[in-house]
């Protein structure tokens, strides 16, 4: 049996920053009236929880010690996916570039990896969920029901990341943002544990040539076809 019941559908939607995964993913899950998980949230909460600590993502023995001390929920509210550390919500705090940069690099921790899992495992045992992030197909939900990895050209992702950013009112450049996705790309790429590649039965979808319509069409097809 798989690690998630036969009860519930899962779809797994994994791909590289900027890619548009937790747009997409949430309005797919909007349409078919699923759970919307993002997971890089959960890596960027716990990345937040060492920062406030004044932890470097690297001190792998201090991370450690700490790990069994933070709290972190998520809560869903109008189908928005809020986080909370010790209570606290810090759903906004963790979108900075500074926190980004936290989150990958502790992410390749097997350490912070496998205490996150079941936080993930458990939403997609109790609900349908569209889940994103770099590993939900390849380990997190091995058994989901529909697999997409989504990219696109590097250079297009970090032109709708800028455009976030700024929306954001973040002091951002492209060539910030450009350098800052090049060594996540890197970073999660290239991680021994659970690295950002496509699972073997997933579906590769490029939106390098497509718009958001597009890119939810696209994906709502898949899903239906497997529905
Ligand atoms: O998706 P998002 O950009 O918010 O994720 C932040 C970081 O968390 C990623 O760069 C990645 O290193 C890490 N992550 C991960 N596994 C996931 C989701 C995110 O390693 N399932």
């Amino acid at each position: 049996m798989s690690e998630q019941t036969k009860k519930f559908f899962a779809v797994a939607i994994d791909g590289p920053a900027g890619a548009g995964k937790s747009t997409i993913a949430r309005r797919v899950a909007e349409e078919f009236g699923f759970l919307y998980v993002d997971t890089g949230a959960i890596y960027r909460a716990f990345g937040y929880h060492m920062d406030m600590y004044g932890l470097s993502p690297k001190d792998v023995d201090g991370i450690t010690r700490l790990i069994g001390d933070v709290t972190i929920d998520i809560k869903h509210v109008d189908g928005l996916q809020r986080m909370f550390l010790s209570g606290v919500d810090v759903t906004e705090e963790i979108r900075t570039p500074r926190i980004s940069a936290i989150a990958s690099t502790i992410s390749a921790l097997p350490v912070v990896r496998s205490y996150l899992l079941d936080m993930q495992r458990d939403l997609a045992k109790s609900n349908n969920v569209v889940m994103d992030g770099r590993d939900i197909g390849t380990v997190v939900l091995r058994g989901a029901n529909v697999k997409i990895f989504l990219t696109a050209d590097v250079e297009v992702r970090a032109q709708r990341r800028l455009d976030e950013l700024l929306a954001k009112g973040e002091k951002v450049t492209l060539k910030m943002v450009l350098i800052d996705m090049k060594a996540r790309d890197e970073q999660d790429t290239n991680r021994r544990h659970s690295p950002l590649r496509c699972a073997r039965d997933g579906v590769m979808v490029n939106t390098t040539d497509m718009n958001l319509e597009e890119s939810i069409a696209a994906i709502s097809k898949i899903i239906s076809e497997k529905r």
